[in-house]
């Protein structure tokens, strides 16, 4: 079995986790930028934060045979302080890295106006960069918070088939399924969604457009919570190609869309490791 992580923090995970994440299948990640936890109060912050994003992580990754691709942007937390606002207009060259994959994580976190201008913002750079966009649903009044994400991105024009919409239940999925966009589920240890309720919803929607994640983080979270999807699909009568399309297929037709994705192993590998390395020092 073969697993792609569309969604998960490893800056905030320790290298058991990498080794566990490999023998569970996981053979490929996507890492989007997100809060940290503690407040950032600069730019540079942001931008050390991208740099080991782009040349540590990935090299940390490689080392347990696993991919490790980026998504960057200013998350919609801090999108509400000043001083850390001023990163959009260094988003704009970081985007042209090979392993950046999408813009994100972006949207809102409390629906205020600062959010909105970011969202927007960024939204546009995702078009003028030719990438797919992932973008997180607030926790907090999740329905409305969906629904205005929605319009937001109807407004901006994006094609819906670049956009992801994540952290879905059964609340919020159906308005994102009829709008064309990708659909993502978090699927956590106690709160969000769990591997039955994932796998109840892939019956009721089907597969396509289908993108299942662990969001693991530095909050209670569990990195092999992908592959527990993957046991309880087939314990349900799901066939192995369906688990193959909802957790390695779907994962690199999303991310695939950057032109970017390069999941090639063995020798070739090597010498993408070996890129790293440089492009680490
Ligand atoms: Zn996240």
């Amino acid at each position: 079995m073969r697993i792609f992580d569309p969604h998960v923090h490893m800056t905030s995970r320790t290298t058991d986790d990498y080794q566990r994440m490999h023998a569970a299948g996981v053979r490929a990640v996507v890492e989007p930028a997100f809060w940290l936890g503690q407040p950032r109060t600069n730019v540079g912050s942001f931008l050390d934060y991208f740099d080991a994003l782009l040349g540590w992580e990935p090299y940390r990754a490689a080392q347990h045979g696993i991919h490790h691709h980026c998504a960057l942007a200013l998350n919609p937390k801090e999108a509400n302080d000043p001083r850390c606002a001023a990163v959009l207009a260094e988003l704009p060259r970081y985007l042209l890295k090979d392993s950046v994959v999408a813009v994100g994580e972006v949207g809102y976190d409390s629906m205020t106006a600062e959010e909105e201008r970011a969202f927007e913002a960024q939204l546009a750079l995702a078009q003028e960069n030719d990438l797919p966009v992932l973008v997180h649903t607030p926790h907090r009044d999740k329905a409305g918070g969906t629904r205005r994400t929605l319009d937001v991105v109807r407004a901006a024009g994006i094609p819906p088939v670049r956009v992801l919409i994540d952290h879905l239940n059964e609340m919020t999925v159906g308005m994102v399924a009829e709008s064309g966009c990708w659909m993502g589920f978090s699927i956590y240890p106690d709160t969000k969604m769990d591997p039955d309720r994932m796998v109840a919803l892939l019956k009721q929607y089907g597969t396509d457009r289908m993108l299942v994640n662990s969001a693991a983080d530095w909050g209670r979270s569990d990195p092999l919570k992908t592959r527990e999807v993957a046991d309880v699909m087939l314990a349900a009568g799901f066939g192995e190609d369906d688990v193959d399309r909802v957790l390695w297929r779907n994962p690199v037709t999303f991310y695939g869309q950057s032109g970017r994705l390069d999941l090639r192993t063995g020798s070739e590998a090597g010498a993408d490791y070996a890129g790293n390395t440089i492009k680490r020092g």
